[in-house]
């Protein structure tokens, strides 16, 4: 659990050093310690570190440690999502990372319409085009983002992917540039209610790389919390 602290520390210098390299504002780049299969205690001493925004894949274990937490603490959702369980989240998550459908963000429109609220909301896309993995293709997104932002109670902030692993975090590079390309696409269509100024990419081995590429929401789980 000590680990986690010096971990964390480490991230962040690392975070800053990487923004340095590519001359880009430090504060432009969030750092979401991804939490999941950890236990609640770990969430504690990163938060004792300072530490506010988490990120969770899993519905069940999400809800569970938003029960177990408490505090100030910013809940993101960042795994596969099955609509039947959005209601799970309703009001308690400050963003989902990973709308890949129109059926899934009509779902979530539907529920935080109960609160008379709205949630933000990235776009996930598959970028590598894996059949293991969820998110709209690249062609798909476009057409998507248009259905999507016409949903009252969501807010369209940006794109997501989870490319490829690649042994050689420069290999992951094209991914990062891609979305990057994506999203100013897409801004450029100036749709109403769509800001495309988030970018979720960058995992524990590739992080750097991605916050190079523009990555403004780095998703961090290993390198805080060690291995699951
Ligand atoms: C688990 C997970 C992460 C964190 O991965 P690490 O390699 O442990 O940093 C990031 N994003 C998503 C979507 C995840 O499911």
């Amino acid at each position: 659990m000590d680990d986690i602290t010096s971990n964390l520390a480490r991230v962040r210098a690392q975070l800053v050093e990487a923004c340095r390299r590519c001359g880009r504002d430090p504060d432009q780049v969030r750092l979401v310690a991804v939490s999941k299969k950890k236990p609640a205690s770990a969430i504690g001493v990163a938060l004792a570190a300072g530490q506010r925004l988490f990120g969770e894949s899993y519905v069940q274990e999400c809800v569970a440690k938003i029960d177990a937490v408490p505090g100030r603490v910013e809940w993101h959702f960042i795994g596969a999502l099955q609509s039947n369980k959005v209601k799970y989240l309703r009001g308690r998550v400050a963003m989902i990372h990973s709308v890949d459908r129109l059926s899934l963000a009509e779902e979530i429109d539907r529920q935080w319409s109960k609160l008379d609220d709205r949630v933000d909301i990235l776009l996930q896309v598959n970028l590598g085009e894996e059949e293991t993995k969820s998110g709209t293709t690249a062609a798909g997104v476009i057409k998507l983002v248009r259905k999507v932002a016409l949903l009252p109670h969501l807010r369209i902030r940006g794109l997501m992917a989870l490319p490829p692993w690649e042994e050689d975090p420069e290999m992951v590079r094209p991914y990062f540039r891609q979305l990057r390309e994506l999203a100013a696409e897409i801004d450029s269509l100036d749709l109403p209610q769509v800001a495309m100024d988030e970018l979720s990419m960058g995992m524990s081995h590739d992080y750097q790389v991605a916050i190079e590429e523009g990555s403004t929401l780095v998703r961090i789980g290993t390198a805080i919390f060690g291995d699951r």
